[in-house]
């Protein structure tokens, strides 16, 4: 047996420390999504100073006998960057209280732009218990570990299960006008010149909705399958269409896609920007297909980016045919649906906008 070797001891526990960082991931996800559920980033930011933890269990209206899971939930979510401690002069002393940062400011329920809705869809059992039928999958027929664990695609689960399909919706939602709301303020030349615009798969027409209260001269359509339009809120303000985009999608200057073609698989894209380049006018007469998804980019996206679209390509992948692409890949999918030319504008954090002519 070779004799001990300290160097050796020390790179088997850094190896340890590897597995056990990203064996105990699941827990960073799960400690956000309760503190979510409670309304905890909602809580905080009411208080309007920084929190005690009695005080927030307090307002939590919990069993003070949870006081000290509480801390230990927090002390997690602290570290982890959701909120930060400051000092205070309570009637204890200097005490400490919890306030809010930027990420929990976006997972607050009340917020007009939130997040919430997307964490709890995205962590919900229904998509959680998949995860267990991967390795499987790989092992047998099924499209996807999502049918493999429920006998339908998920696309069908929600068309079936009204739960599920408000769920999917409702998340969506939430991250459509949170991203839009980007758009609209920062890139709104993107809109420049368009008389009409129809946001293909454009769920419950949030994005619709927030282009057409920006540019009130544009004519805002929201298109999307007929269960999900029926649930789209009343307003004058944009046309609904239900109906399937890969039979016939309504015409119109531009057609905006937000999370639709990552879904798919590259021969169902070039299906669908096929039906899109038949009622879009000429590149010369300002046509134009609008894509809001992610690039990834092994030259300059940071490790935390990479991780990020890496990890949102296999979650696309336990559910759907679809994929996170390369700049290359969806240049191929654009040439192959007969489309001229494209430009990436990376200007959306883990999103970019794609403007694809005709
Ligand atoms: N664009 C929205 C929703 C993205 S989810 C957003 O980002 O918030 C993908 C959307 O595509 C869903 O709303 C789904 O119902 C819609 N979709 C799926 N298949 C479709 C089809 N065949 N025709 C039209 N819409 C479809």
């Amino acid at each position: 047996m070779a004799p001990y070797s300290g160097e050796r001891g020390h790179e088997l526990l850094q190896a340890q420390a590897h597995v056990w960082n990203h064996l105990y991931h699941y827990v960073n996800s799960m400690s956000l999504k309760c503190a979510v559920e409670l309304g905890i980033p909602d809580i905080i930011h009411n208080h309007g100073r920084p929190m005690t933890l009695s005080e927030l269990v307090a307002a939590l209206k919990i069993n003070s006998s949870k006081t000290p899971y509480m801390s230990r939930l927090m002390r997690l979510l602290v570290h982890l960057g959701f909120f930060d401690v400051e000092k205070i002069n309570g009637n204890n002393g200097v005490e400490e209280g919890y306030v809010i940062t930027p990420p929990s400011s976006l997972l607050r329920k009340e917020a007009t732009v939130s997040l919430s809705a997307f964490v709890l869809e995205e962590l919900d059992s229904s998509l959680l218990t998949n995860w267990n039928f991967l390795s499987s999958w790989f092992q047998g027929n099924e499209t996807t570990a999502f049918e493999k664990a429920n006998g339908l695609s998920f696309l069908e689960v929600a068309a079936e299960i009204p739960e599920i399909n408000c769920l999917f919706n409702d998340s969506m939602a939430s991250d459509a006008q949170f991203i839009i709301s980007i758009v609209v303020k920062e890139y709104g030349q993107v809109f420049d010149g368009l008389r009409s615009l129809v946001d293909v798969g454009g769920g419950t027409g949030a994005v619709a909705r927030a282009i057409a209260d920006a540019f009130p001269h544009v004519k805002c359509t929201v298109f999307d399958q007929p269960h999900v339009i029926a649930h789209v809120p009343k307003s004058t303000k944009i046309d609904v269409v239900g109906g399937n985009m890969f039979e016939s999608i309504p015409p119109a200057d531009a057609l905006l896609l937000k999370s639709v073609l990552h879904g798919w698989s590259d021969n169902d894209c070039v299906k669908i920007l096929k039906r899109c380049k038949e009622v879009i006018p000429t590149k010369e007469d300002g046509g134009k297909v609008i894509l809001l998804e992610t690039v990834v980019n092994g030259d300059t996206d940071d490790y935390k980016s990479m991780e990020t679209k890496l990890c949102f390509d296999v979650m696309m992948m336990l559910a759907s045919t679809g994929k996170e692409r390369e700049e290359h890949v969806w240049q191929k999918i654009f040439i192959d649906a007969g489309f001229s030319d494209y430009k990436i504008l990376p200007v959306l954090g883990l999103r970019s906008i794609i403007e694809v002519y005709p």
